[in-house]
């Protein structure tokens, strides 16, 4: 790979700077140490590039043919979504009854299977739960932050994306999401209008929903008529909601307090497990996206549990809470005895979100929500399959969230020859580096995007930052940011020695810098030919 070659450059990768591009255009790699150390092979222009694993592809496809041939059916697939919870909250990540919220099932989880420790998300709600059942970057979809009150969308994004949920409902899978949505409520842009067959939740955060409900947080509108009038207008549906694929919708019940949000997440695993019984029962394998409300905050404390933590603050209560209900769901798989066929995948959808102080997780990283340091990509992922994943496996192996996509139907047998070849995939199937005893990543690059802004890459244990958030006091990383330029050189940093990405390695001291910086350059290529869709966020 030669870098001074910056005449396929798309316009986009303007993006990453001129006194970069600069950088780049005075360095110059060996091909053949590029290649070395980028083992990535890309098998068509509109797919990631993939380190080739024949050995443990193999072995996995025939302990799936092994485990089909024995339970008769295609493997469940449930994925449990935490809101905003940090890296370091869990036990089995450091976090636990060490800082005030023990969490023994997601510990028992992640003891049971694969605890990965390199397993990113985008940096908010909205992009990672669209990447994740797209299998596309959000600056492809559009769907670049959250979708806030107020906002209007110019182009439903779902119009021509194809979900994760639509193909393996087409496959014959029942697909079910519970929970929070955050991916658009009107009609058109609902989970049971974009491919599931059902949905039970809430639309939006909850803090987007208690706003109107909370006298001591937003006085100046719960306690004032007329804004609180005009806020009607505007405001996301504060219903739970039970949708069908084919336009159904019923208003289940309505949020009136915040006690009644404090309930929301009991309701949510009630349903989840009552569906859990019945499908278990019927002909169909399922897949089940379970989206906790909490812990994104503001947490309020379900009153029909007590309390739950050492710790005794909102936050930490509802890490408690979220931990039981986690015991829950799994314990009703394993009640209704599909366990051993069920492929259960635990993570959050960003960093904590340190603006909501104390209302806010834990992490070891720099940064937190809404930045593209580590505090606001690395979340915690385990990976979960009795019989078929080694239990107490780790690894540093990298994972990008939106791998489920591709894992997802490796697992329902869907093949990927399906989808189109008219847009972009940036996932990657990583179903043998999760199931193989031994099974290693297949994916040599994480990209860092920041709304349409692209600013950093992760290879091996290199970290290079083209753009920085930087906050402009202690842990205000979304209110009170600002999007940077670096200077000559990108930020490289070794996440190894240097976990905190406080220490560059710069151009100086490593060898690696024009590869990983490279890989930006490549990455921005691909919008050359699959330009990016603007829906108005
Ligand atoms: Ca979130």
């Amino acid at each position: 790979m030669n870098i001074r070659n910056l005449g396929t450059l798309a316009p986009h990768t303007q993006l990453l700077g001129v006194a970069t591009l600069t950088l780049l255009m005075s360095m110059s790699v060996n091909n053949a140490v590029a290649q070395t150390f980028d083992r990535s092979i890309r098998a068509a222009e509109n797919r990631e590039p993939t380190i080739p694993r024949p050995d443990q592809d193999r072995a996995v496809q025939q302990k799936l043919a092994a485990l089909k041939a024995k339970t008769g059916k295609r493997p469940n697939i449930l994925w449990l979504i935490v809101d905003d919870m940090g890296y370091g909250d869990p036990g089995c990540y450091g976090g636990g009854a060490a800082i005030g919220a023990a969490t023994p099932n997601i510990d028992r989880l992640a003891r049971g299977g694969l605890r990965l420790t390199s397993c990113y998300a985008q940096q908010t709600c909205t992009p990672t739960r669209s990447a994740i059942l797209t299998g596309r970057l959000p600056i492809r979809t559009g769907l670049t932050r959250p979708i806030l009150a107020g906002d209007k969308i110019t182009k439903n994004p779902w119009n021509d994306e194809i979900s994760l949920a639509k193909l393996l409902s087409g496959a014959g899978y029942y697909t079910l999401l519970t929970g929070k949505w955050h991916v658009g409520e009107a009609e058109g842009m609902r989970p049971h209008d974009v491919g599931f067959d059902e949905y039970y939740g809430f639309y939006s955060a909850q803090k987007e929903i208690t706003q109107s409900k909370d006298p001591r947080r937003f006085p100046d509108l719960v306690n004032n008529p007329a804004r609180l009038r005009a806020f009607e207008a505007i405001k996301p549906d504060d219903h739970l909601i039970h949708g069908f694929k084919g336009g159904q919708t019923n208003k289940v019940s309505q949020i009136k307090s915040i006690e009644d949000m404090g309930r929301a997440d009991k309701e949510l695993t009630d349903f989840t497990v009552k569906k859990i019984k019945e499908l278990a029962d019927g002909d169909k394998p399922f897949f089940i996206e379970h989206c906790f409300m909490k812990v994104h905050c503001d947490n309020f404390p379900n009153p029909d549990l007590g309390s739950l933590s050492a710790a005794k603050y909102y936050y930490k209560e509802a890490v408690a809470e979220v931990d039981r209900h986690v015991g829950e769901i799994v314990k009703s798989l394993e009640s209704a005895g599909v366990l051993e066929n069920t492929f259960i995948f635990f993570t959050s959808d960003n960093g904590p979100q340190m603006d909501g102080w104390p209302d806010a997780g834990h992490t070891p990283f720099r940064g937190a929500k809404g930045t593209t340091f580590e505090g606001g990509v690395r979340v915690p992922g385990i990976a979960h399959w009795k019989g078929m994943i080694q239990p107490g496996r780790e690894s540093d192996g990298l994972f990008d969230l939106m791998d489920l996509f591709g894992t997802s139907l490796q697992l329902a047998g869907v093949s990927t020859d399906k989808l189109l070849d008219d847009r972009y995939y940036d996932f990657i199937d990583q179903a043998s580096f999760l199931i193989d005893d031994n099974g290693k990543s297949k994916r040599e690059a994480v990209y860092f995007w920041w709304g349409s802004e692209l600013m950093a890459c992760r290879m091996k244990e290199y970290k290079a930052h083209v753009k920085v958030i930087l906050p402009q006091t202690t842990h205000l990383h979304i209110d009170m940011s600002t999007v940077q330029n670096v200077g000559l050189a990108p930020w490289l940093f070794n996440l190894y020695i240097d976990p905190k990405e406080q220490m560059p390695v710069g151009h100086r001291r490593n060898a690696w810098l024009a590869i990983v910086a490279g890989k930006l350059k490549t990455h921005g290529a691909t919008f050359k030919k699959f330009p990016p869709k603007n829906i108005g966020l």
